[in-house]
Formats: structure tokens, sequence, C-alpha cells
């Protein structure tokens, strides 16, 4: 469902983030994305969903296809309609309005509609913020405003979920909630899942299969399952050496 085919990323600043990377999310999977800081994860993410010309980023080489669709030059809002949905890092929301209004907010957006069943399916995933819906959403804890970041993206119905570190800053116990979540959002909804992590023991217990990227390249890729007997995984990412 997406096809990333030798993609080269440079910044306005002339520095080359992506340098020819590849790599495949079929329907129906939980893909892991594994790497150093400044290995070029968030910025692939970017360059898929369309963001990467508010950061004055550039595709200078190669292709993003979105269920064979060309989508190198197409806008955030008309991904996220056609059902490629992005959550970014450091959750996005409306610190000031409620946890409701946040959901009805990314409706609109989204649909230019609102529906009640929408918000249903959101608060059934995460019961959490149904119990908080009248509550500011800034007032909430780091792993509800989280929830809240993929409940705004739930919200869109999409096929195709990025998920930019959203285990960041949180409890191990809360993570481990979290993931159980995205696991079902998967199973549930059918959602398709680009997972980018920094906490690949977190990342591993739910994705079908991971890819290693280091200075823009993907380094090393494979089904988990041989990935945790791999030794520098072991070592670098598992914390095991
Ligand atoms: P992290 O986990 O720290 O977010 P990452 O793997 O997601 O790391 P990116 O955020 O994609 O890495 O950044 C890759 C490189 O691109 C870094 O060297 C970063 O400084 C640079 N970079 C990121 N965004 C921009 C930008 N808007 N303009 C210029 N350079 C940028």
């Amino acid at each position: 469902m997406l096809r990333v085919e030798n993609l080269e990323v440079t910044y306005h600043n002339a520095i080359q983030v992506l340098r020819g990377l590849t790599l495949q999310v079929d329907q129906g999977d939980i893909i892991a994305l594994l790497g150093a800081n400044g290995a070029g994860k968030s910025t692939l993410l970017k360059a898929i969903s369309g963001l990467l010309p508010l950061e004055k980023g550039l595709i200078d080489e190669g292709r993003v296809r979105f269920n064979e669709r060309i989508i190198n030059r197409v806008q955030p809002h008309e991904l996220a309609r056609a059902g490629l949905l992005h959550v970014r890092e450091g959750r996005r929301i409306f610190a000031e309005m409620t946890v409701e209004d946040n959901l009805i907010a990314a409706s609109y957006a989204l649909s230019g509609r609102e529906t009640k069943a929408d918000y249903n399916m959101v608060y059934n995933f995460f019961p959490r913020l149904r119990e908080r819906a009248k509550q500011t959403a800034g007032l909430l804890s780091g792993g509800e405003q989280q929830m809240l970041a993929i409940g705004r993206a739930l919200i869109g119905q999409p096929s195709l979920m990025l998920l930019d570190e959203p285990s960041l800053g949180l409890a191990p116990q809360v993570v481990a909630e979290i993931f159980d979540i995205i696991q079902r959002i998967n199973r549930e909804q059918g959602v398709s899942i680009l997972l980018v992590e920094q906490n690949a023991n977190a990342a591993f217990n739910i994705a079908d299969r991971a890819y290693i990227l280091e200075h823009g390249r993907v380094v090393l890729e494979g089904a988990v399952a041989d990935l945790r007997e791999n030794d520098d995984i072991k070592t670098f990412y598992l914390g095991m050496g």
C-alpha cells in the first residue's frame, strides 16, 4: 500500500538527510522504523505525508507511492482525506481546547463534517479520553495527550497511519498501554502502521517487520522474529549487549 523508492531528501541548508531509501508497507502491516537520533526517521515520515515543503525540505530523487499513486507532491490535507494520516512527534493537540473539541476540530478539518460515531470509535479505543472529554487538553498527562493525538488521526478513518515516536517521554507502563491500543487499532480497524521509534523493545512487541536506518539509508531490514536474533540489534537496540 505504501512504497518508498530510492528516496533522496535535502533541506534548504543543503544537508542531505535521506540517501536512496527504499521501504514498503503492505496492507495490514505494522512496520517499525528504528535508528539513532538524526538518522532521518522523522524526515522520512514528513516526506511521505507531504509536510516536507513546510520545512523547506525537498525530494531530489525517488518516489513515494500510496495505493499505486505517486504522491511526491501531494498536499498533507489531501493525503489525509485519502486515508494517510501522520501523528507527528510531540503530540500536536490544541492545548486550550477540551478533549472533545480537539476531536470535533479534527473531524471538521478532515471531513468537513461532524459525526457522533467517529468519537465513539475513538473513545472505544481510549476510554480515558471519554472520561476526560470535557477537560482542557493541555492539562492531560503526557500519555493521555499522546492518546488524543492518535485519536485525532483515527477520526480520519485512516488506512495508513504514520506514528512518530509515540513512546517519547512516557513511563514504561504507559508505553505498554499505548502500544497495546496501537495493535488493537491495527487488528480491529485494519489500519496499517509505520511506526518510528527509539524504544525498540516496545516497537518489536507489536511490529511484523522492521527497518534500521543509519545516515539516511536502510542498513538492515527483516521480520522482527529474525532481527531479534541479530547480534548488533541485541547490542545496540535491545540493550542486551
Ligand atoms: P530524531 O529521533 O532525533 O527525531 P530522526 O531520525 O527523526 O531523529 P530527523 O529529525 O529526520 O532525524 O533529522 C535528520 C537530520 O536532518 C538531522 O541532522 C537534522 O538536524 C536535520 N533536519 C531535520 N529537520 C530539518 C530542517 N527543517 N531543516 C534543516 N535540517 C533539518
